[in-house]
């Protein structure tokens, strides 16, 4: 066998010597450590024996690996309750906070969204040594603690793990924080208000320090719904037949041979980043696959510098088949939806209140089946309160508000359809109503007054889809495959596409799409 790298070239060792040595080894390293952290604490201490020692320090994964060997089993701070009293437990977390006072030091150790107080008292078991080293652990380090889970009567309060805290008997440093933060989560997980004069976080420090700014509880449960959103929509869809396809982000073309595409160097020529997978989703339907749906960047090079609209989002996008109306597609997604609420409002009530606690919002009302209305309907209303618009005009964003607040309170519902646009305001691709030339096959969908979705049915024809381009004045060009696709027999199909961030923030009632996504693009955010 051959030598281990280290020793070649000195005497050869028995396993019983190198173990010896390592022994040896350990104890100077441990000596050299605590002589260190003795001289930076000052000479106070020296004198006094050290009760706790080699119980406390900064983390070796090494060391920690030969001292917990099989038996580290780590708990979630979630889980700690009543039940384990008087257990001995190992948990991971940050420190959230710390504070100490005389002889003791209250931590707060915080795991995603839970948190549980840490009680050190100096005594038989932690040393004054032991309770400086802590009380010293920045705030955001990353810390093992192992300790006695321990009943408390009244309750913890300001920790979510109420009915028990814990009781150190060995704390290790894993990660140190540095001790100046450019946020305090604290102050990024206050409420706005009026009342209240405390510090809280603009958008750009947050978003320009965002690692810290999703440590919050609020964003942890954000992005847990987030998550939700997607699983219901991709759970809703399978059970009703559809395949998940993936389709290609970066095409030759403008998606809808128009502007608003980010151009990229594509090796000697440009490519351009998919304003949306529509045009694939269709060829899928061409193609014989019935009902697609797909997950994934979408693309837009607009200088839209609003509440939201961002550069890249998530799209939720589908595409579906049908056999004599496309208000058969209409009527899927609006279960679909219907799913998704369900589903939230089910399983994600403390996440939902989480987020509430720091952005108040009225809770999501919706009615079962989704309310249809006809866009004639919808400008009646509009005209009943004053507002003006043509017949056939598209909704202005401040008509889309007053009108979800009207559905709002003639139906009660956040949620809604609003079926049969004017043809005029629908890209060339949508199908005329035929009954009514004025009006188009297709659909939007809103939640509390803003856009969700946009749907409709397509032109399968190849013949009607040139005749429509042309009358949009499209450069037939540009389009060319995608009228292609539509030349070897086609079935009717409708669908539609959905943002993901725009659900998330709408169905919380947060005000910005940007706190909807982890890390937003938009005109002026391209970092982190
Ligand atoms: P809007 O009128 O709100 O700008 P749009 O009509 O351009 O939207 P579509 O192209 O139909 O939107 O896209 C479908 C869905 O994708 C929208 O209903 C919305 O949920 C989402 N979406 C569109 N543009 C953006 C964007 N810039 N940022 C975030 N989400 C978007």
């Amino acid at each position: 066998m051959s030598e281990p790298a280290e020793n070649v070239g000195e005497p050869k060792l028995s396993k019983k010597e190198l173990n010896k040595l390592k022994r040896k080894q350990d104890k100077e390293q441990k000596k050299m450590a605590n002589e260190g952290a003795r001289q930076a604490d000052g000479a106070a201490d020296v004198e006094e024996t050290d009760v706790s020692e080699g119980k406390y320090g900064d983390f070796l994964l090494e060391k920690a690996r030969i001292q917990a060997g099989a038996s580290a089993v780590f708990t979630d701070v979630a889980e700690l309750n009543e039940a384990l009293d008087g257990q001995e437990v190992l948990v991971r977390g940050r420190v959230h906070k710390s504070r100490s006072k005389g002889k003791a030091c209250f931590v707060v150790l915080r795991d995603a969204m839970a948190t549980v107080q840490v009680m050190l008292c100096v005594g038989e078991a932690i040393s004054k040594q032991m309770l400086k080293f802590v009380s010293k652990i920045s705030a955001e380090s990353v810390v093992d603690i192992r300790g006695v889970v321990s009943r408390v009567e009244g309750g913890v309060a300001g920790c979510t793990q109420k009915d028990v805290e814990l009781k150190p008997v060995e704390v290790y440093v894993v990660s140190m924080a540095e001790p100046r933060l450019p946020l305090q989560i604290e102050d990024a997980s206050r409420p706005q208000s009026a009342d209240d004069e405390r510090a809280t976080v603009n958008l750009d420090t947050r978003l320009d320090n965002r690692v810290l700014d999703l440590r919050t509880a609020t964003n942890h449960a954000i992005f847990s719904i987030q998550d939700a959103i997607c699983d219901l929509f991709t759970g809703s869809l399978k059970k009703r037949g559809f395949r998940q396809i993936h389709t290609p982000k970066m095409i030759s073309a403008a998606s809808e041979g128009g502007a608003n595409v980010f151009a990229v160097t594509y090796f000697n020529r440009s490519a351009y980043l998919a304003q949306s997978p529509q045009l694939y989703k269709q060829m899928a339907i061409a193609a014989g696959f019935k009902k697609v749906y797909t997950v994934g960047s979408v693309f837009r090079a607009e200088d839209s510098n609003t509440h939201r609209h961002m550069t890249e989002f998530v799209g939720l996008d589908l595409e579906m088949e049908f056999k004599l109306d496309y208000h058969e597609v209409l009527v899927t997604i609006g279960n679909l939806m219907i799913d998704i609420f369900k589903g939230l409002k089910a399983d994600f009530a403390s996440e939902i209140e989480t987020v509430g606690q720091q952005y108040p919002a009225e809770p999501f009302e919706f009615v079962e089946p989704a309310l249809v209305l006809r866009f004639p309907e919808a400008v009646a209303m509009l005209r009943a309160v004053g507002a003006e618009m043509g017949d056939e005009d598209d909704l202005t964003t401040a008509n889309e508000k007053l009108l979800g607040r009207l559905v709002k309170e003639k139906y009660h519902t956040d949620f809604f359809i609003l079926d049969k646009f004017p043809l005029a305001v629908r890209p060339f691709y949508t199908m005329p109503d035929p009954e009514d030339p004025r009006y188009s096959n297709s659909y939007d969908m809103f939640m509390r007054g803003e856009e969700i979705l946009s749907g409709a049915q397509r032109i399968h024809d190849a013949t009607l889809l040139l005749e429509r381009a042309k009358l949009h004045q499209i450069d037939i060009e540009k389009i060319q495959a995608y009228v292609d696709a539509f030349k070897y027999g086609c079935p009717p199909h409708a669908g539609g596409g959905i943002g993901l961030e725009r659900v998330t923030m709408l169905f919380l009632g947060i005000h910005n799409i940007r706190l909807a996504s982890l890390f937003p693009r938009d005109p002026k955010r391209l970092t982190p």
